[in-house]
């Protein structure tokens, strides 16, 4: 029926805004959580950066106060290289020699005493005794590494036992005035320093310290492991040199243990260099608690927004669908179910309209039920209401075209609009309803149908009343000619038309 899409039209603007709703909440949705990640990401972000420069501030005193102890002994073991050099030294006694040699040498607690070596590795001097025990070193890496190279200058040793304690051994070579080997000087720096140095940093029992030489040999890790100590991670294929540039940092799996951290280097540029990590979830735990609640209150207004969405959308819907039941109820006859004379006015309006634009026709049937009033006083107004339902179900029944439009125009009058159709065709149509309600009612006392027809093009100044008044005159004329017929509209300008 015409009625559809009219309908359809009618009710667009609801289920659109029912749509624009839900795709507003949608994307409100989404920019809201885009912009709560963008901000979540950047909190996240300042998290690690501080946590990198207070690792890089550590990482850098820790490497600034190991630098500064070992060039002090290493001061000391230059002023024994000095003090050897001088030829007086052979003539005085020892107690003076010592005291020439080790007047300087620093005797804090975790230094070992000063050793001085031959050419041979032989002990030839102690600083600790006057009478040291004969003792040969040639073997030691720290005297072969100066008796091959004349230019090695500090020498710092891997970790070993030295004089019973686990230690990192100084040395340096004495040469003469030649260049010709003449022996070493080596001290030690004993674990004690770098256990009492670290003990007096306050650190969480996952984070962890490590010293190492810069040919990324592990002088020396917290927390302890001797297992550790000495391995050379510049070997290790998952520890790339890469991963770890001075004052840099890295922040995933080390290669010590399988926690990942946040690394950072120092920047210092002595012979050792210090690398300080906290693990992830410790840098994160704050943001991860904060990202949480915030994530579960965002998601709980994202939830609400669509919740609410959803239901003012339905009720959108609902409220659709109700409007368009009280429209087909406002244009529908209630007797009948067909358009009802309001509707029929407003379609007629319209469809006049449209032909004049597009100049086509538009044919009217007119339809009327004859003895109708000796029916309804011989069988009553009910069996009569039952005769009108069954004569516009034949209407229906033969007017099925989209765009056509059958009413009941008023009592047990019917009217058929039919847009782009010939006089011809409709007088067909009209032919095919009286025959369906003979068929139907079996030829029985007022149950037949008389009908006007007429068609025609309306032109400019014409009204659609010209199109009902000539349909209602063939009705007349119908009804003249004895009833149960179909009559065209004899007007000699609308049969032209038509
Ligand atoms: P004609 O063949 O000339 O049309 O004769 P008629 O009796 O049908 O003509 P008339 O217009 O005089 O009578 C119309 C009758 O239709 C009057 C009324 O009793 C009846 N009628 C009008 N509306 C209804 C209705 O809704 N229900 C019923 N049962 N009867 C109706
Ligand atoms: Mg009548
Ligand atoms: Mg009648």
């Amino acid at each position: 029926m015409l009625s559809g899409w009219r309908e359809a039209k009618a009710r667009r603007p609801w289920r659109m805004s029912a749509k624009l709703l839900i795709i507003t909440s949608v994307v409100t949705v989404i920019g809201f959580s885009a912009i709560c990640v963008n901000v979540l990401l950047d909190m996240r972000r300042g998290e690690e950066a501080l946590a990198r420069q207070t690792l890089e501030n550590l990482a850098t005193s820790i490497d600034a106060d190991i630098s500064r102890n070992f060039d002090i002994y290493d001061l000391s073991l230059k002023a024994v290289v000095n003090n050897m050099l001088l030829p007086e030294l052979a003539t005085v006694s020892r107690p003076v020699r010592q005291l020439i040699l080790f007047d300087h040498a620093t005797t804090a607690r975790h230094f070992g005493a000063v050793q001085v070596f031959d050419a041979d590795g032989r002990l030839t001097i102690d600083a600790s005794t006057l009478d040291p025990e004969p003792q040969n070193r040639a073997d030691e890496e720290y005297f072969r590494v100066h008796r091959d190279n004349p230019n090695v200058g500090l020498f710092i040793s891997h970790p070993m036992l030295f004089r019973g304690a686990f230690s990192i051994v100084l040395s340096r070579r004495i040469s003469d005035s030649d260049g010709g080997f003449m022996g070493v000087v080596a001290g030690s720096i004993r674990y004690t320093y770098f256990h009492e140095l670290f003990e007096r940093l306050s650190l969480d029992p996952d984070d962890t310290i490590t010293v190492l030489k810069r040919d990324r040999t592990i002088m020396m890790r917290r927390p302890f492991d001797l297992d550790i100590i000495g391995k050379n991670l510049g070997t290790q294929q998952k520890w790339k040199p890469d991963n770890l540039k001075a004052g840099g940092s890295y922040a995933g799996k080390g290669p010590v243990d399988v926690t990942p951290r946040l690394y950072v280097r120092s920047s210092g540029s002595g012979p050792l260099f210090v690398v300080a990590g906290k693990p992830l979830s410790a840098v994160f735990s704050l943001w991860q608690r904060e990202a949480l609640r915030i994530g579960a209150v965002v998601l709980m207004l994202s939830l609400f927004v669509l919740g609410s969405a959803i239901v003012l959308a339905r009720e959108i819907g609902r409220r659709a669908d109700a409007e368009s039941k009280l429209e087909e109820m406002a244009t529908t006859d209630a007797l009948t179910g067909l358009r009802n004379r309001r509707k029929f006015d407003q379609v007629i309006d319209m469809e006049w309209r449209r032909a004049m634009r597009q100049k086509s026709q538009v044919a009217l049937l007119m339809i009327d039920a004859d003895h109708f009033k000796a029916y309804n006083d011989t069988f009553g107004h009910q069996a009569g209401d039952q005769v009108l339902v069954g004569i516009a179900i034949c209407i229906s029944d033969s007017v099925r075209r989209a765009g056509d439009c059958a009413a009941r125009y008023g009592g047990e009058e019917f009217a058929v609009l039919l847009p782009n159709t010939s006089a011809t065709d409709a007088f067909k149509i009209a032919e095919t309803i009286r025959a369906k309600v003979l068929g139907w009612s079996d030829g029985g006392a007022g149950s037949t149908v008389s009908c006007g027809v007429a068609s025609l093009a309306p032109m400019a100044g014409m009204d659609w009343t010209v199109l009902v008044a000539a349909a209602d005159k063939a009705l007349y004329a119908a009804k003249a000619g004895g009833r149960n017929q179909s009559v065209v509209a004899s007007l000699p300008a609308l049969s032209l038309v038509a």
